[in-house]
Parts: C-alpha cells; sequence; structure tokens
C-alpha cells in the first residue's frame, strides 16, 4: 500500500522522538509502525498485514485483539487498580493459586514485571537461600554461552552473548558460563548423545574448579530459545538434575519463551524429568497484553525462609510486580489455553511445521533445523560441509523477502561469535490451519529463490 502523508509524519515524529530497542537507526528502513492485530496476523500504518511468525517477542501466545483480555483487565482496573504486594490482593493469590496447578507441583510464586525482573528474583532468592542455609559462600551461577536471560546487570551477565555485554561491563558479578548442547556443530565422530552428556558434564567439572561451596544455582532455559533453538536430549537433562541434586546447587529453569505451552507442553522442562528448583516466567503468561512475570520456587526452599527471624523476610519488591489488572488478564488468558486446548494445538501446529520445513534440508543454504514444540530455528550456512554461517546480508535478505511476502520470521544468534544463522519462528499458538499453510508455503516460495 502507498506511504500517505499521514505516515510520513508518524515516522517523522518517531525518528525524532522514539528510541528503538535493538535496532539500529536506519534511514533507508524506518520502523513498521504496528497499528492493529488479529489472530495471527497484525496490520501497519499503511495498511499492510502480516502473518507474525514471531508472536511479536516471542509472546502473543493467543494470538492478537482478544476482547475477554482488554476485558478482564478493564474490571479490575475499575473494582481496585492497584496495591503493592507486600500486603495482598485476590487477583494476586487467584494466579499464584493457578500457576501452582499449571507447574504441577508445590511451588510459592513472587511476582515482577518483566523475564529479566524474574530472573534477577531467581538470583536473589538462590543466594538468600543458601545464606540461611549455612551455606553463604555460595553465590556463583553456571549458565550457557549462547544463551539469554535478560537485560539488567544481572540476568545480562547471566546471559551468554557477548554482543549484548561487552559494551555494558562491568556486569553483576559470579556468573560463569559452560557450552551449549548444540549437536550440529558437536565435534566429528561423537554421537549426540556422549556430545550432551560431555556438555552436562562440563557443568560438574566447572562446579569443581570454582569450588562446589561457591556455587548458589544453574540457570537454563529447557531449549535456549534465542541463542539460536538449541534443543537438549534427555541425557543432557538428566544429568544436570543429577549434578545439582549432588552438589546441592539449585536449577532455576527459565521459562520465559518455553512456557505456557511454546514447547508443546505446559512448560518446557515438562518435556524431560525434571524438578527445577526454580522457575521463571514472563512473556506467554499475559500472551504481552500487559507486563507481568514470575519466579516460582519450590515451598520446601521458601519454608527455609521462615525459620530465622533475621532473614524470615526477602528485602525485594517491585512497585509494579503483579498488579491486580496484569493478574486478572494472566488468569483469563491461560483459561483462553485450556479451553482451547493450545497447549496440544501447540504440539500439533509444531509437528507440522518441522514435518513441512524439514523437506527444505535438500536446500544449499540449510545447514539444520531444530524445533521443540511450536518453536522452530532453521539455520542457514554458506557451505553445508565447513558449516559457515550465511553472512549476516544474506540472512537478512531472506527475512526481507519473507517480510515482502507478507510473512515475519526472527534470526538469532551471537553476532560476535560469527553466528547470526538461525532463522526463528515462533508464531501464536492459536494460529488457524490456514496460518500454519501460510507460514510454509511462504517461507519455501522465499527459500526457492535463494
Ligand atoms: N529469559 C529469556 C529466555 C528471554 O527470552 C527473555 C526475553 N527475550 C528474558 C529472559 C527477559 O525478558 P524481558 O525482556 O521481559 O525482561
Amino acid at each position: 500500500m502507498a506511504v500517505n502523508q499521514e505516515s510520513l509524519d508518524v515516522i517523522a515524529k518517531d525518528r525524532q522522538f522514539l528510541w528503538h530497542a535493538m535496532s539500529p537507526y536506519n534511514e533507508k528502513a524506518p520502523p513498521m509502525v504496528v497499528t492493529g492485530g488479529s489472530g495471527s496476523w497484525i496490520t501497519d500504518l499503511q495498511g499492510n498485514r502480516y502473518l507474525d511468525a514471531m508472536s511479536g517477542l516471542w509472546c502473543v501466545n493467543v494470538g492478537y485483539g482478544r476482547e475477554e483480555l482488554a476485558k478482564a483487565a478493564y474490571d479490575q482496573l475499575l473494582a481496585m487498580a492497584y496495591y503493592p504486594l507486600s500486603q495482598s490482593h485476590l487477583p494476586a493469590i487467584r494466579l499464584a493459586e493457578k500457576l501452582n496447578e499449571w507447574l504441577e507441583d508445590e511451588y510459592v510464586v513472587f511476582f515482577s514485571n518483566s523475564g529479566s525482573d524474574a530472573n534477577e528474583t531467581a538470583f536473589k532468592i538462590a543466594r538468600q537461600y543458601h545464606q540461611q542455609n549455612g551455606e553463604p559462600s555460595r553465590y556463583k551461577f553456571i549458565s550457557r554461552y549462547r544463551a539469554y536471560h535478560g537485560s539488567s546487570m544481572g540476568a545480562l551477565a547471566a546471559t551468554g552473548q557477548a554482543q549484548r555485554k561487552y559494551k555494558y561491563e562491568p556486569l553483576g558479578g559470579g556468573f560463569l558460563h559452560v557450552r551449549p548442547p548444540e549437536s550440529y556443530r558437536r565435534p566429528a565422530g561423537m554421537t549426540v548423545e556422549d556430545y550432551h552428556l560431555f556438555c552436562a558434564r562440563e557443568i560438574e567439572e566447572m562446579i569443581v574448579w570454582e569450588g562446589e561451596e561457591t556455587i548458589a544455582g544453574v540457570i537454563m532455559e529447557p531449549a535456549i530459545t534465542g541463542g539460536g533453538i538449541i534443543v537438549p536430549h534427555q541425557i543432557y537433562m538428566d544429568e544436570v538434575q543429577r549434578i545439582c541434586r549432588k552438589r546441592n546447587v539449585l536449577l532455576i529453569i527459565d521459562e520465559v519463551i518455553c512456557g505456557f505451552g511454546r514447547s508443546g507442553q505446559k512448560f518446557g522442562h515438562f518435556n524431560y524429568n525434571v524438578k527445577p528448583d526454580i522457575v521463571t516466567m514472563a512473556k506467554g503468561l499475559t500472551s504481552g497484553y500487559l507486563p507481568l512475570s514470575a519466579t516460582a520456587v519450590r515451598r520446601d526452599i521458601y519454608e527455609t525462609f521462615k525459620q530465622s527471624a533475621e532473614y524470615s523476610h526477602l528485602r525485594h519488591v517491585n512497585t509494579f510486580g503483579g498488579t491486580p489488572a496484569s493478574c486478572m488478564l494472566a488468569l483469563k488468558n491461560l483459561e483462553i489455553m485450556e479451553t482451547e486446548n493450545l497447549v496440544e494445538r501447540s504440539r500439533e501446529l509444531g509437528f507440522r511445521l518441522a514435518a513441512a520445513l524439514e523437506e527444505l534440508l535438500d536446500h544449499p543454504l540449510v545447514g539444520d533445523i531444530r524445533s521443540f514444540g511450536f518453536l522452530l530455528g532453521v539455520e542457514v550456512v554458506a557451505d553445508k560441509q565447513t558449516k559457515e554461517p550465511l553472512p549476516l546480508a544474506a540472512v537478512n535478505k531472506i527475512i526481507a523477502d519473507c517480510k515482502a511476502k507478507g510473512l515475519i520470521i526472527g534470526k538469532n544468534g551471537d553476532t560476535v561469535a560469527g553466528f547470526n544463522n538461525v532463522l526463528t519462528f515462533s508464531p501464536p499458538l492459536s494460529s488457524t490451519d490456514e496460518d500454519l499453510d501460510f507460514i510454509i508455503n511462504t517461507f519455501k516460495q522465499v527459500m526457492k529463490n535463494q
């Protein structure tokens, strides 16, 4: 659709007043100004429609334009807009109970505003837990290279992507990194199982080298999402669980992206037989309609906070954490997922998307395809033998060609490490069969022309 004067004026004001996240200023490529959304589709200022196969920033799990979500927030805002959770309110109590039901285990929930906040909260709880448990020297956390855990100084320190970090250092202290269990680039001659076991054991080696008595926790996503859809083998997760238990290290599972149906299960870690000590969540909790995140802590860990008067409370608060309207909206969001069976639907759609795109493995640029529920990554390479990543300009061209045909997909990796070559798909779980066909057909057509 043609660019008219009104949209030029809006873009000029955007240029003047708005600082965009993660996006370099580019005179030739103005930002897309999104004005509407319905189901899996968004509309921009010029009236162009796109299928949003990234669900915004991996979050709009129930799709756009859900009136009942707006109404849940509106009704609560009128009834009681705000009270801090140093006291309590009914929406937070109800949502904490509901999350316990979704987690299928005994957890106590602390609410915050964002995924980063949820992880910061987890780090503070873990450190305090060890202090009051008689092991105050446990303060370090181990995470994986390529993983993303947030933008604040602790969560960014946990992040294993150099490109996001080096300009802002020093970050929070005490964060260590190990290699991710990435099958595609594993050493020649090694089986997937052996390599994943090797990667998990690197965590144990690090614990030993650093001194077991200094390690507070291990934080990991069930599958690394932002770092390029890296999905562990069961062997890896079993070994991580064994190591954490043996070494009295808390296992913090970051479900910010993988949670709420994205992985084809309620939570990503349900795909493995692991019992996390702490689970962090955000994004799909409200499908992005309002900010809200949660840190769910195993009840017996919470119980230790009651034992000593001196440490009996967590000295941590977010003004906006768990606002009543966000909690009511989240409850309605979970109700939608339940009534529309979106967790099962995610599994089914993910299976179909992976099966259809795997046909592209014959394509000269497609090195690997990895999926985890309705989350999929296509690793594009310049040379299938050497696995040399496709140059960024060529990766960006694929994304631009998709957009020109009305399909928005993402890209992830780490520019500093030389990997920025994983095309990502994370469509709304409410996508229709027609939406799925559109994604598959459009992407295949685009790849045919590369
Ligand atoms: N953890 C993971 C796995 C994430 O993907 C993100 C955000 N992309 C975060 C944490 C941080 O969430 P937020 O942007 O809401 O702070």
